[in-house]
């Protein structure tokens, strides 16, 4: 997977991109990274990116030109591209949308605004898909595009490793994580329940399903509407609710 960013701070990337999975994922060549430096597309001696708003109003407008400059000549390189661009108005992202972006062939590339907003006329005109990485307003595009590298990177086929699996974790059904425990079996008084160290494969899975079923229904009800469960889930969700009351 190749993955190309325009930013007005590089530097952001270079230092989570150099670490930890996504570092060797990198090493490992399932995927690369190039950051684009928005000012080296500017037109002006002074490398501006932005400017005073039409209209009136605070703040100010990341220009059109440096963007379509940039990636006009990034996909003159002719690699099919994708183009995301970062907004608190856009498709909320979610694991389902990692997923499908993690399957992705084309090239993609995120643009990242500062400042009140980018002219509406790159989203227009440049952008195949506007996307939000949830309900709150950043200062920038930098992090939402780290949040959605980070977590489509983590999904291709070798980045994680074989001691780790991302297929039975939070979202991957449609529900929560189950809870986790490491030794040692007794903390200040507070014990791993014992069925964990009985070596019951069967009634570990069960268990499992089940207090994932349970956080799911007690912390994002929600998300049971949309899960894809079993009969035996159902089965198992009614158990719950009648322990719960
Ligand atoms: N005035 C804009 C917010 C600008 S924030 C508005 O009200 O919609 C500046 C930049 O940060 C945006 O251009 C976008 O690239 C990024 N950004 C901020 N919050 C974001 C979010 N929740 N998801 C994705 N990008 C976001």
């Amino acid at each position: 997977m190749r993955c190309e960013i325009i930013t007005i701070f590089p530097s952001i990337f270079d230092a989570y991109l150099s670490e930890s999975i996504l570092k060797r994922a990198v090493e490992k060549g399932i995927v690369e990274f190039k950051v684009h430096q928005l000012r080296d597309y500017s037109v002006d001696k002074h490398r501006t990116v932005d400017d005073y708003p039409y209209g009136g109003g605070p703040g100010m407008v990341m220009k059109p030109e440096p963007f379509f400059r940039a990636v006009k000549s990034i996909k003159a390189e002719g690699t099919e591209t994708f183009t995301l661009m970062m907004s608190p108005q856009g498709r909320p992202f979610d694991q389902e949308m990692a997923l499908e972006l993690s399957k992705e062939k084309r090239r993609l590339l995120f643009l990242c605004g500062r400042y009140e907003a980018i002219d509406e006329r790159v989203r227009d005109s440049l952008v195949d898909r506007e996307v939000s990485i949830g309900d709150y307003v950043l200062t920038g595009g930098e992090l939402p595009a780290l949040v959605i590298i980070d977590s489509i990177v983590r999904l291709l086929p070798g980045a994680l490793g074989d001691e780790y699996s991302a297929k039975e974790e939070s979202f991957s059904w449609g529900i929560l994580d189950y809870p986790h425990y490491t030794r040692p079996p007794e903390f200040e008084g507070m014990k791993v329940p014992d069925l964990l160290l009985s070596g019951n494969h069967k009634e570990i899975l069960l268990w499992r399903r089940k207090e994932a079923l349970r956080r799911t229904l007690l912390r994002r009800p929600e998300l049971i509407q949309r899960a894809l469960l079993t009969d035996e889930d159902y089965r198992i969700l009614s158990e719950i609710k009648e322990e719960e009351r």
